[in-house]
């Protein structure tokens, strides 16, 4: 009776290691990023002090906003950058986040690649998979990733996995399957795909990353 409730991280985190169960996994082959864009300080603190550490953010600039002060009062919080990502914001991505989501064009590999080398900071990236063929979303297209990995290894960029955002208010499994066949196909083992709604399903089809955000906070508006 006196029992403290479940909080969404403790909820969100159980069921990962279900699904984990389920598939033979082990839960400590998943990573939690919590999808803080929109919300602030204040309700990213209580994750902070519950324990979780790895963080994400969908704008550069609202990230540049909210994270120096976080970070530094946490200097072990890891935050990765889950949105597109503009040219010209290159170097300040750089500069701030832990980790890149959504490397999927020709033109960001340019100038992430010029703007890790500047900084002498290599970081990690996903590269980002338009896994429904969807005309008006980012991501690389599927026949083009071969070409994308191979400048992006030329340009001193270490890329570590794919990622997929898969078409809304359809079943995601077989989008979620067809990414962890192209990373096998291409010899990389990290997969960033699963977000509220549909990251139990990832994690049995292999999510090595789930990004999730409403879950942990709440609805955005
Ligand atoms: C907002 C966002 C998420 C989290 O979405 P929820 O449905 O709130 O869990 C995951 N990935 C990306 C790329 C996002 O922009």
């Amino acid at each position: 009776m006196d029992q403290p409730d479940l909080t969404p991280l403790d909820d969100v985190r159980a069921r990962m290691a279900r699904a984990a169960a389920i598939a033979g996994r082990k839960p400590e082959d998943v990573d939690l990023i919590a999808i803080s864009k929109t919300y602030p300080p204040e309700s990213i603190l209580p994750l902070i002090e519950q324990g979780q550490r790895v963080f994400g953010e969908n704008r550069v600039q609202e990230a540049q906003g909210k994270w120096p002060a976080l970070i530094a009062a946490h200097p072990d919080v890891k935050l990765h950058l889950v949105g597109q990502l503009q040219s010209n914001k290159a170097e300040d991505a750089v500069a701030l986040f832990d980790c890149i989501h959504s490397l999927d064009r020709p033109s960001l590999v340019a100038a992430l690649g010029k703007a890790m080398a500047k900084a002498g900071k290599p970081v990690p990236c996903f590269v980002q998979v338009n896994i429904g063929a969807e005309e008006q979303k980012g991501g690389c297209p599927i026949a083009d990733v071969p070409a994308l990995l191979a400048s992006a290894r030329e340009a001193g960029i270490p890329v570590i996995g794919l990622m997929c955002v898969p078409p809304a208010g359809i079943e995601a499994a077989p989008f979620f399957a067809l990414l962890a066949k192209i990373a096998a196909e291409n010899g990389l083992d990290r997969l960033s795909m699963g977000m509220s709604g549909d990251f139990e399903t990832a994690v049995m089809l292999g999510a090595t990353h789930v990004r999730v955000g409403s879950a942990l906070f709440g609805a955005r508006d």
